[in-house]
């Protein structure tokens, strides 16, 4: 299979960094503020300001439910058609799974934020995609249609704390037909957003049919039904905590009761004994998603670790200078193919080990990146550093701040400018930037 990015993917990534660059990162400190009063609010479990803005944003860039790939966006491409509804703002053609992968990567380095400002976070993805293929049209008019516009939130409830539910066979609520009802009774835990109040529908995975010992149908006895939050007997209990983590600007991770919780028989979904069908349907996509992000925030932590070695000295030299950091460093290089920032902090490491070769294959890639797409102009004048070639640097850095680059920012505090502080050159530079020098 060929993974190269084709023209749209680097067309799409380049517009996506520049969103990061220009919104995303420039509101993490607003965000990490905003959580704080939340918390000690008592708002734990809400969405916080800043999260409003920058959807705003995404949706006026055009980087709104890119996740929409395959099968999901032409079921909601259908419904647009019927309905007249606009509301999903899909790129036309959709992406494929292989264009969106290395933009989900992107959103990686930014997790908290950058998926939610696009529309593009679980569980709300495969909930969508659940409802645009297996839905009902009254299901999608009532719950499909909030969830693309970004207007509501949504989790899904399958795991159960008494039964191992990485089986899903063993999924032991109940969902009981009763005249023109169903009645659903069970506890699921770790069921992602539920905590908050702007998620107004949870779709729930239970059992609608006896199992029949050796009959060869555990997988047709699950059915799945849309249950909103605020359905008498729905009980949401507590958040789960991930490592003293509650992800509680996301909704947390909730425990759930349901105790005869009754809907209409329209809310199941496509019928009975189709939740292992759907269930699959639905893990598919999203995993991978998971994991492109994992690359993103991956790549963000092995920046920073670069950064830290460059810039800490022990033993009269720095980190980075160590043997057993070069190595490390090393085996990251070969083992990742980076987006343009981390391979910028691998050259400033190589200019300052005296590697210049290596140095300059790394500002061969970042040109060769900034043909096919968007490079922040920080990033070249980061290897330059490393070189020791100020005026190379003081030129990158003159570019980044004519294009409103956002790393020109980090010129007031970050040790890897340190060399150039001296400089008449930087005295301007900050000057113009704005911060107190
Ligand atoms: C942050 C987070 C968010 C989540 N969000 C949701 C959500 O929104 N909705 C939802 O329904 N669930 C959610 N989950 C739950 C998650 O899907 C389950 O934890 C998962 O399916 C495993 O089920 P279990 O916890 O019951 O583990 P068990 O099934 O009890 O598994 C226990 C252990 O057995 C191992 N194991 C299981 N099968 C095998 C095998 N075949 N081979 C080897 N080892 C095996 C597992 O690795 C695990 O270590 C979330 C979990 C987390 C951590």
């Amino acid at each position: 299979m060929d993974f190269a990015f084709d023209d749209r993917t680097h067309e799409l990534r380049g517009r996506l960094l520049a969103f990061m660059d220009e919104h995303v990162r420039p509101a993490e400190a607003t965000f990490r503020e905003q959580e704080e009063v939340a918390v000690a609010t008592g708002r734990e479990w809400e969405r916080v300001p800043v999260t409003a803005e920058l959807k705003a944003e995404a949706r006026r860039r055009g980087l709104w439910n890119l996740f929409l790939t395959g099968k999901s966006a032409e079921a909601v491409r259908k419904w647009e058609a019927a309905t007249g509804a606009t509301h999903s703002h899909l790129p036309d053609p959709p992406l494929t799974n292989l264009q969106y992968a290395p933009l989900a990567e992107i959103t990686g380095w930014s997790p908290a934020l950058a998926p939610e400002a696009m529309n593009c976070a679980a569980p709300d993805t495969g909930n969508m995609e659940v409802l645009a293929e297996f839905g009902s049209p009254e299901q999608q008019e009532r719950w499909l249609r909030p969830l693309l516009d970004g207007e509501i939130r949504s989790a899904f409830c399958m795991t159960e704390p008494a039964v191992a539910s990485s089986d899903a066979s063993n999924i032991a609520t109940t969902i009981a037909r009763d005249g023109d009802s169903y009645v659903i009774n069970g506890r699921k835990w770790w069921s992602s957003g539920a905590m908050s109040s702007d998620c107004k529908i949870l779709i729930v995975m239970g059992v609608t049919a006896e199992a029949t010992a050796g009959d060869g149908h555990s997988h047709r006895r699950h059915s799945m039904i849309l249950v909103p939050r605020d359905t008498p007997g729905v009980e949401v209990k507590r958040g789960i905590y991930v490592f003293g983590y509650s992800d509680g600007h996301h909704g947390g991770h909730a425990e759930v009761e349901f105790t005869g919780v009754r809907v209409p028989k329209e809310n199941l979904i496509a019928g009975e004994g189709e939740g292992f069908a759907i269930a699959q349907a639905r893990l598919g996509p999203g995993r991978i998603h998971h994991c492109m992000r994992q690359i993103g925030a991956a790549e963000r932590a092995l920046n920073l670790m670069c950064k830290r070695a460059a810039s800490r000295t022990a033993f009269g030299k720095t980190l980075a200078e160590q043997g057993h950091y070069q190595e490390a460093i090393e085996e990251l290089k070969k083992a990742g193919n980076f987006t343009s920032e981390p391979n910028a902090t691998i050259g400033y490491v190589y200019g300052r080990m005296g590697r210049t070769l290596e140095a300059h294959k790394v500002i061969a890639d970042l040109q060769d990146q900034l043909k096919k797409g968007y490079v922040a102009a920080t990033n070249f004048a980061t290897v330059y550093i490393g070189l020791g070639d100020k005026d190379q640097a003081f030129a990158w850095l003159e570019k980044g701040y004519q294009q409103h680059d956002f790393w020109i920012t980090f010129l007031k505090g970050e040790p890897i400018f340190d060399s150039l502080r001296a400089d008449p050159r930087f005295q301007d530079l900050v000057r113009r930037v704005g911060f107190p020098q």
